[in-house]
């Protein structure tokens, strides 16, 4: 019996697990790179299997853990992971008034996923996909990226002697395309958007046979990003917080999030799933814009949070389904009110977070001053990459003081 098998999440046919997967290759016949694609896999275990095979303990969900998930990843070993630390990121908790005494009582959490090998939550998707790769004798994975994914697989891949290519927007910020080369990928820098590298590198993967690592088009990004559920849950000493913030762009991490409280639900581990928040920048809005339509309309996406300035979100489908399916919430904030969140975070926190990431934290601010947030309850924040990826944005905030003599005279006015 196979250990998992895919779902396609338009037309429901199961696909079984030999070899590699991409879409559905019925639902993606007629996609239109202009649209975002159906026929997105899910992957799906045989979960009764799972429970009777650790039927005699009681603590299933401490025997998944200590075996390092392996029974919910589509992988043979956990050895074929890459030997950097991937994951296992800090949950640090801040009483709710120490951020602002005019917030009511509640526990806030933040999930500090820029502690990963290359400083973002991409890694949890780069290590799947690449043991993936491992385990079938694959040895180079391209991959389009808007930054952080590439530096992601091209660190990731350093580490398990992988080749990795990596096709980037040429404005992509300076630091992550140094990083992505610093590892030692190939990078093809497109004259042009994240779609459109997406679009080319796609095309690359076909006409050469790549490996492709694409956000949602490869479903092990998926399942790999899923990993950061089971470890805010075991993080919090198995409870379920009430309310979940995360930044969208393609709608890939946040797919992932569910999907992780879903298996610990198909398992019977747990019983409701979490209210996940869905934030996006008002100017790159796609996803959340597009919730309640019946077509696709495409705004064109400006936003200074380069991790999620998308125009077509890759996963629209799949994280439309699961925040329908578990009552999730949608909002949207400025570029402004993400910039000041992003101070905001590091001033209260000492948590040095990118402009996407921030994004989740603007997010919550605004939802407090929209919906209470209950006394007691717990708020997770989920925080995806380091602020120190994208320096631009917070530059053009500071002054920096004149250089002073060193003399202590000279510093006596300064007080
Ligand atoms: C990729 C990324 C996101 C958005 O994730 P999606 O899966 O595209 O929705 C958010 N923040 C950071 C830092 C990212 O790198």
């Amino acid at each position: 019996m196979s250990k998992y098998t895919y779902v396609c999440c338009n037309c429901k046919k199961h696909f079984f697990d030999e070899g590699v997967k991409y879409l559905c290759p019925d639902c993606s016949a007629s996609n239109n790179p202009s649209l975002p694609p159906k026929g997105v896999l899910k992957v799906i275990y045989n979960y009764q299997d799972i429970k009777k095979r650790y039927f005699h303990e009681n603590r299933l969900f401490e025997s998944l853990h200590t075996n390092r998930y392996i029974d919910l990843l589509p992988i043979k070993s956990p050895d074929s992971l890459s030997p950097l630390r991937t994951g296992h990121t800090p949950l640090y908790s801040f009483f709710s008034k120490k951020l602002n005494d005019t917030f009511e009582e509640f526990n806030v959490f933040f999930k500090d996923d820029s502690r990963n090998p290359t400083f973002s939550l991409k890694d949890r998707a780069s290590d799947l996909v690449s043991a993936f790769a491992k385990e079938n004798g694959i040895s180079t994975i391209i991959a389009a990226s808007t930054g952080n994914a590439g530096s992601s697989i091209a660190g990731i891949c350093a580490s398990q002697g992988q080749k990795a290519i990596v096709m980037v927007p040429a404005k992509a910020p300076i630091a992550k395309l140094l990083q992505i080369m610093h590892y030692g990928a190939q990078i093809i820098p497109v004259d042009g958007t994240y779609d459109d590298a997406f679009e080319l590198s796609l095309k690359a993967s076909e006409k050469f046979g790549f490996y492709n690592r694409n956000t949602a088009y490869n479903p092990l990004t998926i399942e790999g990003k899923k990993t950061v559920a089971f470890e805010i849950f075991a993080d919090l000493n198995k409870i379920l917080p009430d309310l979940i913030f995360v930044s969208v762009g393609d709608g890939v991490i946040i797919s992932g999030l569910y999907k992780g409280f879903e298996d610990l639900l198909q398992l019977g581990i747990i019983d409701r799933i979490p209210t996940i928040v869905a934030v996006q920048s008002d100017k790159s809005k796609n996803l959340i814009a597009n919730m309640d339509n019946d077509s696709f309309i495409l705004y064109p996406s400006s936003t200074v949070a380069d991790s999620i300035s998308v125009d077509v979100p890759r996963n629209f489908y799949m994280a439309k389904h699961f925040i329908k399916e578990y009552s999730g919430k949608c909002i949207l904030v400025s570029d402004e009110e993400i910039i000041k969140a992003s101070s905001e975070l590091s001033n209260k926190t000492g948590i040095f977070s990118e402009p996407a990431a921030s994004a989740a934290y603007a997010g919550f601010i605004k939802y407090i001053n929209k919906d209470i947030i209950k006394k007691n309850q717990n708020v997770v924040i989920l925080l995806t990459g380091s602020g120190l990826k994208d320096l631009k944005n917070v530059e053009r905030l500071h002054e920096m003081p004149e250089a002073v003599v060193p003399d202590i005279n000279a510093i006596n006015n300064i007080f």
